[in-house]
């Protein structure tokens, strides 16, 4: 950009002074006190802006690669009483294949993981719930199986406080490399999952919570303000909700199947009229899917038109994603249909916010295939690859709905929401679906299909011009 003033420069005038009188000395003296102070005033905020773009300028522009954290160690947690079960080492194995595979491992930098320590473990669990935890290291495969069935859809093994721990503090370290600047952001392909893992209690194939613990351990080691959680899993991650839900320092955002509490966990919690409570009120939303078969267009739509308004305005420092890919094509639980290179775009669509620190963590995916290729497809595309072109398609009249009706909860509380009053997403699209049921799938078209520029603009604009150079080049006539 040409900065050059584009005419002769006028010399620039300084105040008048009144010099001739017997107050002169005085009132000289008084103006050079005023704009001392007001200097004074003025350089504390400077001061704190200089600073920060320091560190943005600094910091930022010398952060770059994507850490990647896995150990054989996490193929240690398996069920002993049921060798098909699901969630079975073989996940991890098929995604550190496919990264090997598309020559996307050596182009990452590896992180070594550790165990988090005992204190880490607690910023989200209670002491008497990870003490008994870490009892299970000892216990018989039949005191186990009894344990186990204490709580809902869960397994432990001799090795599971270990490898649990290790996948909370493989994350803990990406946080400390991102936030540090020595990382862009990364990708933690570690298990158990821990979305569903509780202050009390395990869940869900969750044992401890790896992205609540990474959301705390954030805010106390490196004063982060703002983190915003990214539950794109097909399951409601319900253990980060519960561990957020009353603190508006964190946006939890889970966009899961849901089919009016007829999908696993089968909780009235993760409906979209759930927000958070107290001081966190409008700080949960929860973006519950109807039917099967959601399609990419679907995906892109919500981050699009709910998502990303909410975030931009939330501002945050750190995007945390727990990241399943159980919502991909193929996977038994989830049985949608959105494609892997979809959630390469979903991460594409993060990397705009917290300066480019986005971390993900792997939750479910249980179809190994799908889980590797959606894990790839992440991975691609925080090495900043180009993201391949999605399928064009439509949104469905069912996805539309519940974007509609979470935008219903959340307009109030944000207002880059308010701007799609009497837009794309008015009540009519909801009545219109009311009345005339039809099948996801279906291809009409939709205004939410179409995308759309905005344009900012504001009169007041007009007013910032420079008072001494009227040929400044930032003119105010350039924003016609
Ligand atoms: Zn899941």
């Amino acid at each position: 950009m040409d900065t050059k003033p584009s005419g002769a420069r006028p010399a620039r005038r300084s105040p008048r002074l009144p010099n001739s009188n017997s107050n002169a000395q005085g009132r000289s003296e008084e103006l050079k006190e005023a704009k001392r102070k007001g200097k004074m005033d003025r350089s504390k905020g400077e001061d704190e802006l200089v600073a920060q773009l320091k560190h943005l300028e600094v910091s930022r522009s010398l952060a770059s690669g994507t850490g990647l954290v896995h150990s054989e160690e996490f193929t240690r947690h398996n069920c002993l009483w049921d060798p098909s079960h699901p969630e079975c080492p073989d996940r991890v194995t098929a995604i550190m294949e496919e990264l090997e595979r598309r020559d996307l491992r050596p182009r990452c930098l590896a992180v070594e993981p550790r165990e988090a320590t005992e204190q880490e473990l607690l910023l989200v669990h209670k002491k008497d719930y990870v003490d008994l935890m870490r009892k299970t290291q000892t216990m018989s495969e039949k005191e186990l199986q009894t344990l186990s069935e204490n709580y809902d859809s869960v397994y432990i093994h001799p090795d599971s406080f270990r490898v649990a721990s290790l996948a909370v503090g493989s994350l803990l370290e990406l946080v400390d490399k991102v936030m540090t600047s020595e990382l862009r952001n990364g990708f933690s392909v570690s298990r158990p999952p821990g979305h569903h893992a509780q202050f009390d209690q395990a869940n869900g194939y969750s044992l401890f919570n790896n992205v609540a613990i990474a959301t705390r351990y954030a805010q106390r080691q490196h004063r982060v303000k703002r983190v915003l959680v990214v539950d794109w899993d097909v399951h409601h991650g319900q253990g980060i909700q519960y561990a957020f839900e009353e603190d508006p320092s964190v946006l939890y955002f889970s966009v899961h199947r849901y089919e009016k509490a007829g999908f696993w966990p089968h909780l009235q919690d993760s409906d979209s009229p759930v927000a958070g409570s107290g001081a966190g009120l409008g700080y949960t939303i929860n973006l519950p899917w109807n039917k099967t078969g959601m399609t990419d267009a679907d995906y892109i739509t919500a981050f699009q038109h709910l998502l990303l308004p909410v975030a931009y305005q939330f501002q945050p420092q750190l995007v945390l994603v727990a990241a399943g890919f159980d919502g991909v094509r193929g996977d038994p639980k989830g049985e949608m249909e959105a494609t892997p290179q979809c959630f390469s775009v979903l991460t594409r669509m993060l990397m705009g916010l917290a300066e480019g620190r986005v971390l993900l963590a792997l939750e479910g995916g249980y179809n190994l295939r799908s889980t590797a290729e959606g894990a790839a497809a992440c991975v691609s595309s925080l090495l900043g690859d180009p993201c391949p072109p999605l399928s064009s398609s439509s949104p469905s009249l069912s996805a539309l709905t519940s974007i509609s009706e979470t935008i219903s909860v959340h307009y109030p509380y944000w207002s880059r929401l308010q701007v799609l009053e009497g837009g794309p997403l008015a009540d009519d699209v909801v009545i219109r679906h009311k009345a005339n049921e039809e099948q996801v799938g279906e291809t009409n078209p939709s205004p939410l299909g179409v995308m759309t520029t905005g344009l900012a603009y504001d009169e007041r604009m007009m007013e910032h011009l420079n008072l001494w150079d009227s040929h400044h080049p930032e003119q105010p006539s350039g924003i016609f």
